[in-house]
């Protein structure tokens, strides 16, 4: 009735970080009139500068998406990031959950053995009445109301490199942001920090 599957960040679209980041300098070099770096090594330093002086507004001229998969709980979270961002969430009105297990995550921390029983009834319960719901006739978006937090959601994010610094700070650096957020959110940074390690080198 129920299938547990773990939180995940799929980054979406194509990259050429490099490209990205001679763009970056373009934007900053045109501020101070000063000529381009000649290699990459002196332009990842340039950038991380310009980062450590808070000169940030240059990044916002590189966006990168990901698909997040996450509880409905943290993407309840995570949308409440309004700047440089954009949203296109799986959508609990239109789509039928019934036709197959209900995905869920469990919580983060792991609970104990005992705990996770109690949890996993509770969530098949939910799971039973929504398709008994369904079943009777009753449309989505209303049987949805019994769905639990832990409910599976795909969320479309794009977000500036500038927006993305942002969250990565208050969503995974800060130790006291859910556990739930910041494991998801540290696999948005471990992919970042690979693909612009002079933006996010300090994350
Ligand atoms: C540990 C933790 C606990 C939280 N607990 C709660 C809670 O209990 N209840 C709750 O409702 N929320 C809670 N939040 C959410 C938090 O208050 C923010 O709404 C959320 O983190 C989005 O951050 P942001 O405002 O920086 O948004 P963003 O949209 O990412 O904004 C980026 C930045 O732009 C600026 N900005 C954006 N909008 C404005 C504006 N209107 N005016 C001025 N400056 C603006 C700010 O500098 C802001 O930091 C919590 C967040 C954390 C990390």
């Amino acid at each position: 009735m129920v299938k547990i599957i773990k939180s995940s960040a799929e980054l979406i679209g194509e990259y050429e970080p490099e490209a990205d980041l001679i763009k970056i300098e373009r934007m900053a070099r045109n501020c101070y009139n000063s000529p381009m770096s000649d290699n990459a090594q002196a332009r990842g330093e340039f950038i991380s500068k310009l980062v450590k002086a808070g000169h940030e507004s240059v990044l916002e001229h590189v966006s990168v998406s990901f698909m997040l998969t996450v509880p409905r709980s943290i993407s309840h979270q995570i949308v409440r990031h309004r700047i440089g961002v954009a949203y296109s969430q799986q959508s609990q009105r239109y789509i039928d959950l019934s036709k197959e297990p209900l995905k869920v995550i469990a919580p983060v921390p792991e609970l104990n053995a005992s705990e996770l029983v109690l949890w996993r009834e509770s969530v098949e319960f939910a799971a039973l009445t929504y398709n008994k719901l369904i079943a009777a006739g009753v449309r989505p978006e209303q049987a949805r109301v019994v769905l639990p937090n832990c409910t599976v959601t795909k969320l479309g994010m794009t977000a500036n490199l500038r927006a993305w610094r942002h969250i990565l700070k208050e969503r995974y650096l800060n130790k006291r942001a859910d556990p739930a957020i910041r494991e998801v959110m540290s696999q948005v940074a471990a992919k970042l920090k690979k693909m612009y390690s002079s933006v996010f080198g300090d994350i």
